[in-house]
């Protein structure tokens, strides 16, 4: 591991210059992929900013009726909050299908955003990766691609973002607040995540120097109807192949409102608004679900290893959708899928 400066401000003003003024800084929170990324040398910082001390630790109830979730509070401590427990449950539902609860204990909100590819290839520096390495190659593209994306990929990058939680997030309307040199911010959740185009090197659109200090979650109806649902090749604890976060608002039988995100197929959480508004009035039944799966994953493709992951993500959408207009949402702690 090469040598780097240690920083640990109390302000965040401090932590953003600091981010700003210097090329290869980086943000550490809980450190469950920053610090291997640093062992299994694939980032490099000159400077790490220790942002544990700055007060981004707050659930906060807005006037407005939305959540702000600091961007210091931990998955754990997110997943069990009783409002979020109350009027989110889908997002406790989805952190609590993530990681194990040592790290869920550690990792924090901002930094599940943050967190990076766990495409293989990009961990292993002998290998060409566009991401690590911008114009070396994708070594995954005709490589080892199981856990590959078959949504929004680009011939330079075909890797899929790894978190639970934004799955749901996405699917929530959540914002990003971020602050830097030039003030605050907020970015939609759906602008957050990029897909990788040329230029995969970039995973978000946080600009240099910005810092994401919050998550606010808007007021829903989702609390009744919903489900989040990831299949993974080991229950006891891996990443998703595909996962589906689903919220539905029923009334007498009839689809008033759907919202399905994606996770384990894209670069990004993966959401199609356009095909969700065309299922406003349809009947809540296995019929619309088999139809809207099929629209929500039009176009998407395989590598050779992930082909499997296109019915897979059917078969998910189609059951997590069940679930939710059942009222039966996956249970997180024992996993079996009814
Ligand atoms: Fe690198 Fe992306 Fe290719 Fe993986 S899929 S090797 S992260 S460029």
């Amino acid at each position: 591991m090469k040598p780097f400066d240690y920083l640990r401000p109390e302000k965040v003003e401090d932590a953003v210059t600091a981010l700003a003024s210097t090329p290869q800084a980086q943000v550490l929170a809980g450190g469950t992929n920053l610090v291997d990324l640093m062992k299994y040398d694939v980032t490099h910082p000159d400077l790490v900013i220790d942002i544990n001390r700055l007060p981004l630790k707050a659930i906060e109830e807005t006037a407005d009726g939305s959540l702000r979730i600091g961007a210091l509070v931990s998955n754990s401590a997110l997943a069990y909050d009783a409002v979020v427990q109350e009027r989110y449950p889908l997002l406790s539902s989805a952190i609590l299908a993530g990681a194990s609860p040592q790290l869920r204990n550690a990792a924090s909100t901002g930094g599940n955003l943050l967190q990076r590819t766990r495409c293989y290839y990009f961990y292993d520096p002998s290998t060409r990766c566009n991401k690590r390495d911008p114009g070396s190659g994708c070594s995954a593209i005709g490589g080892v691609n199981r856990i590959h994306a078959i949504l929004g990929a680009s011939e330079h990058c075909i890797a899929t973002h790894p978190s639970d939680m934004c799955v749901a997030l996405a699917a929530l309307d959540a914002t990003v607040e971020v602050q830097g040199a030039q003030g605050k911010r907020e970015i939609p959740f759906a602008d957050f995540h990029r897909l990788p185009g040329d230029q995969p090197e970039k995973d978000n659109t946080l600009e240099k120097g910005e810092l994401a200090t919050a998550v606010r979650l808007p007021a829903n109806h989702f609390a009744k109807h919903h489900s989040y649902l990831k299949i993974r090749d080991r229950l006891s604890y891996a990443f998703a192949l595909v996962s589906a976060a689903v919220a539905l608002d029923i009334q007498d039988g009839t689809i008033t409102e759907l919202r399905v995100a994606l996770g384990g197929v894209a670069h990004k959480p993966w959401r199609d608004p356009l095909a969700e508004a065309e299922f406003a009035g349809a009947p809540a039944n296995e019929e619309s679900f088999r139809a809207f799966a099929a629209r929500l994953l039009t176009g998407s493709i395989g590598q050779g290893g992930n082909d499997f992951k296109i019915g897979l993500a059917a078969k998910t959408i189609v059951r997590a959708l069940t679930q939710a207009s059942v009222r039966q949402p996956q249970v997180q702690s024992h996993k079996a899928i009814f």
